[in-house]
């Protein structure tokens, strides 16, 4: 007869897989709980497996961690159905996951049977979600040193959730890996072998968007997606994408989250010559040089207003049109880029919060953009309708114009659940 303490032995023994997988086939009453473990914050969603297809339940985020942590959660028609906030002092990531784990369980949402998270890098060697064991962690820590900023603290939550729930799959999914099958040509920097060994090269990042964007482009419009699609992600960060048939060809950002399009506070694309000159003429050292690029430059540090795109395109002052007028003309040039990435263009999807809200930046980048025959409906571009997927394009134009919200979390849920079917089958 099973002693008490045998199956958590067991599961001691086998590094943290259960043995008997089979325990962990979905039932219709299960739950996915995403997570997205951020520097200062923790964000979360809960999806439903109902016939097997991950449905959003809640959405959920406690911001501001180490300060003044703050809880707001919704539910999936954005109704908030939770808040609270702590004393300042901050919240340990351990109570972070902990208040997560609590709360979620008294939801009464039913039984939570894996955990999928969003990483930042998988390097060249995961292109594709894994399951998660010590073996795959170690290799995951290693890659922290190519995303200091973003890597470990997506890994402390995995480790958090390992120590107090080990029989708990958890799945890794990677904002990289949907890149892997671009062409050696375009992952390369033109930098000595020697450099490149060392794992410099371009990584591309949003990859869950843009492979939500991919399947989503199959439904919606099969000859675009069998075809060739840019993806402009545009959110507080930014980047693009050139899809051939559903897969990543090229991509603006590169090694880091750094190059490519001005975002809201990051440079985007530098001439390294200008680093160069910083070090040598301005006496600035690696992290003087990194907060500048990443939290003082791109929208924010041409118009020396606001990084919120609504409020520069609200003020009339000549730096927030500047801003605005670059951050356009960039996406321009990059969609050229692109478009010959792929030898032309079928369509052009516009995503994120700025990509699926902002009227006078669609309208500007398309009007732009019509040497490459891209044609905008302006009306059906101002239309407030909020579908998730629209397209805004004349039935003239030669390259098809969509509006489609992202869903990274569906992205994630979706993974987890197949990678489970994988081990179980
Ligand atoms: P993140 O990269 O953090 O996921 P989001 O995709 O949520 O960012 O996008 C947030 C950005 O979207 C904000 O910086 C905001 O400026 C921009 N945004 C949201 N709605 C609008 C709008 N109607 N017009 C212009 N910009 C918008």
């Amino acid at each position: 007869a099973a002693r008490p303490g045998d199956a958590a032995r067991a599961l001691r023994r086998s590094g943290g897989v259960p043995r008997d997988l089979r325990r962990i086939v979905p039932r219709e009453s299960d739950t996915l709980l995403v997570v997205n473990s951020g520097s200062s914050s923790l964000k979360f969603s809960v999806f439903a497996l109902e016939n097997g297809d991950p449905v959003l339940r809640l959405r959920a985020r406690i911001e501001e961690l180490h300060r003044a942590p703050q809880f707001a959660a919704r539910d999936a028609q954005g109704r908030t159905i939770a808040a609270r906030d702590w004393a300042a002092g901050g919240l340990a990531l351990g109570e972070a996951v902990a208040f997560m784990m609590d709360w979620i369980g008294a939801q009464a949402l039913g039984r939570v049977v894996a955990v999928g998270h969003r990483v930042v890098h998988g390097g060249v060697e995961f292109s594709d979600p894994v399951r998660l064991d010590a073996r795959v962690l170690d290799r995951l820590e290693q890659l922290s040193g190519l995303a200091p900023l973003h890597q470990p603290a997506n890994l402390a939550a995995i480790r958090v959730l390992q120590e107090r729930s080990p029989e708990l799959p958890q799945v890794a999914c990677f904002d990289t890996a949907f890149h892997r099958s671009q062409p050696e040509v375009a992952q390369a920097y033109a930098l000595p072998e020697s450099i490149a060994r060392e794992g410099v090269r371009r990584y591309g990042f949003h990859g869950l968007s843009y492979e939500h964007i991919a399947i989503e482009l199959r439904r919606i419009d099969p000859r675009a997606a069998a075809g060739r699609t840019v993806v402009a992600h545009l959110g507080a960060g930014a980047s693009m994408c050139a899809l051939r048939a559903g897969r990543s060809v090229a991509t603006t950002m590169g090694f880091t989250a750094l190059d490519g399009l001005p975002m809201a506070t990051r440079s985007g694309s530098i001439d390294p010559g200008v680093l160069i000159w910083l070090m040598k003429r301005k006496g600035m050292d690696a992290s003087d040089i990194e907060r500048l690029l990443y939290h003082e430059s791109g929208l924010l540090g041409v118009s020396g207003i606001s990084s919120d795109l609504r409020e520069l395109l609200a003020s009339d002052a000549p730096s927030a049109r500047r801003a605005v007028d670059l951050f356009i003309y960039r996406i321009g040039r990059e969609l050229g880029s692109l478009a010959a990435a792929l030898g032309g263009l079928d369509a052009l999807v516009f995503t994120a919060g700025i990509g699926e809200n902002s009227v006078p930046v669609r309208a500007r980048v398309c009007r732009d953009a019509a040497w490459l025959g891209v044609a905008i409906d302006e009306s059906a571009n101002a239309s407030g309708e909020t579908h998730p997927s629209r397209r805004v394009s004349l039935d003239a134009s030669a390259v098809a114009i969509w509006v489609i919200a992202t869903d990274e979390e569906r992205m994630i849920a979706l993974h987890t659940r197949r990678v489970l079917e994988r081990n179980v089958g």
